[in-house]
C-alpha cells in the first residue's frame, strides 16, 4: 500500500524542496540576509506555501500517466502492478541523485534498500527539508555562502549558567544558541561543562583569519584548516568551535562527551577523522555546526554520521526537482 503513495511523496517533496530553493534564493537576492528561523517565512509574490501545494499534489488524484491503486476495484487483480513501477521509479531517481551527490557506492546501496523498505526516509527527508534551509545548505570549498551573507537573528553568547564562553562578544544564530543552552545544560548535569571559544564570523572578520593563517603556515597548510572568506561554515552563525580548538579536546570530558551525544541536540560534527579527502577539512574534533534535530538524525541514519555525504545529497535532491 505504501509504495503506490511513493510518486506522490516524491511529488510533494519535490514541490517542497523547489519553494525552500526560491525562499532561499529570493531571499539572498533581495538583501544577502533572511530570517529563516521564522517558521512562517515570507513567500516570494506569487509562490505558494510549501504545505499548499503538497495539499494540492495529494489532492490530485487523476495523474493520467500512472493509473491510482487506492481507487482501483480490488474486486480484480490488478493487469498492471503500478505500485512496484512507481517504486522503481523512485528507486531509480534516488539513485540517480545519490551518483550526482557523489555519495560513495556501498553507502548508496544501503540508503536505496532503507529507502525501499518502507515511508520512512521519505518522512525522515521531508522533515528535514520543512526545517530552515539554512540549516541544510552545503557549506564546503566548492559551494560558498550567498555573497556576503550575514544572518539577521545572531545572539550574543554568554549570561548563561549552563555554558561558558572563553572571550566576549561571541554571537550565534538565536536557534543555535538555544541548542547549545539546551546541551549544555545535559552535560552540565553529568558535571561536564562546555565552553565555546569560537562561533559566528563574519565575511570581513574571515577575510582577516584566513589571510593570518596563509601569512604563518603557507596557503597550503591555511587551506588544510580555514576557509576563504565566504565558504566558512562559521559565517552561517552555526558553528561552535569548542574547547581548546585543538586534538587535545577529542579526549577531553567534553570532547568525549560532545562526540557521544552531540547529535541528541541536533548538533554535528563537520569534520570528521579519516574524511579530508571527502570535506576538505583535517580532522577538527572541536568544530560542530547545529543543524537541527531532524537533519542530524537523518545524517546518522543514512549516512553514518557524515554532515558532508547528507548535505551533498540533500543539495542534489534539491537541484534535481521537477526533473
Ligand atoms: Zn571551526
Amino acid at each position: 500500500m505504501y509504495s503506490s503513495i511513493f510518486s506522490k511523496k516524491i511529488s510533494v517533496l519535490l514541490v517542497i524542496s523547489s519553494v525552500s530553493t526560491l525562499l532561499l534564493s529570493g531571499a539572498c537576492s533581495k538583501s544577502g540576509s533572511i530570517n529563516t528561523l521564522n517558521p512562517q517565512p515570507a513567500l516570494p509574490v506569487g509562490a505558494q506555501r510549501p504545505e499548499v501545494a503538497a495539499a494540492a499534489l495529494i489532492n490530485d488524484m487523476s495523474n493520467p500517466k500512472i493509473p491510482d491503486t487506492t481507487i482501483a476495484d480490488t474486486s480484480e487483480p490488478e493487469p498492471l502492478n503500478t505500485g512496484a513501477v512507481e517504486e522503481a521509479a523512485f528507486t531509480e531517481t534516488l539513485d540517480r541523485i545519490l551518483k550526482r551527490a557523489g555519495i560513495p557506492e556501498d553507502m548508496s546501496r544501503r540508503v536505496l534498500i532503507k529507502a525501499a523498505a518502507g515511508p520512512s526516509f521519505i518522512l525522515d527527508l521531508l522533515a528535514v527539508m520543512e526545517g530552515d534551509p539554512y540549516l541544510r545548505l552545503l557549506v564546503d570549498k566548492q559551494h560558498p555562502l550567498p555573497d556576503r551573507y550575514a544572518p539577521d537573528d545572531l545572539v550574543e553568547l554568554g549570561g548563561r549558567a549552563s555554558y561558558q564562553v572563553n572571550r566576549s562578544g561571541l554571537l550565534l544564530r538565536r536557534a543555535a544558541e538555544e541548542a547549545l543552552e539546551e546541551m549544555a545544560t545535559a552535560a552540565k548535569a553529568e558535571g561536564i561543562t562546555l565552553t565555546a571559544s569560537s562561533a559566528y564570523r563574519s565575511y570581513d572578520y574571515q577575510i582577516e583569519v584566513y589571510a593570518r593563517n596563509v601569512r604563518q603556515m603557507g596557503q597550503a597548510a591555511a587551506d588544510r584548516e580555514s576557509a576563504r572568506p565566504g565558504y566558512s561554515q562559521h559565517q552561517t552563525g552555526l558553528v561552535v568551535d569548542f574547547g581548546s580548538i585543538d586534538d587535545s579536546f577529542a579526549e577531553t570530558r567534553a570532547g568525549r562527551w560532545m562526540t557521544a551525544n552531540a547529535g541528541r541536540f541536533g548538533w554535528s560534527l563537520s569534520f570528521p577523522y579519516g574524511y579530508e579527502a571527502v570535506t576538505g577539512y583535517r580532522w577538527e574534533s572541536w568544530h560542530y555546526r547545529y543543524v537541527g534535530r531532524e537533519l542530524s538524525f537523518f545524517i546518522g541514519a543514512y549516512f553514518d554520521d557524515i554532515q558532508q555525504y547528507a548535505l551533498q545529497f540533500i543539495r542534489e535532491w534539491e537541484r534535481s526537482n521537477g526533473q
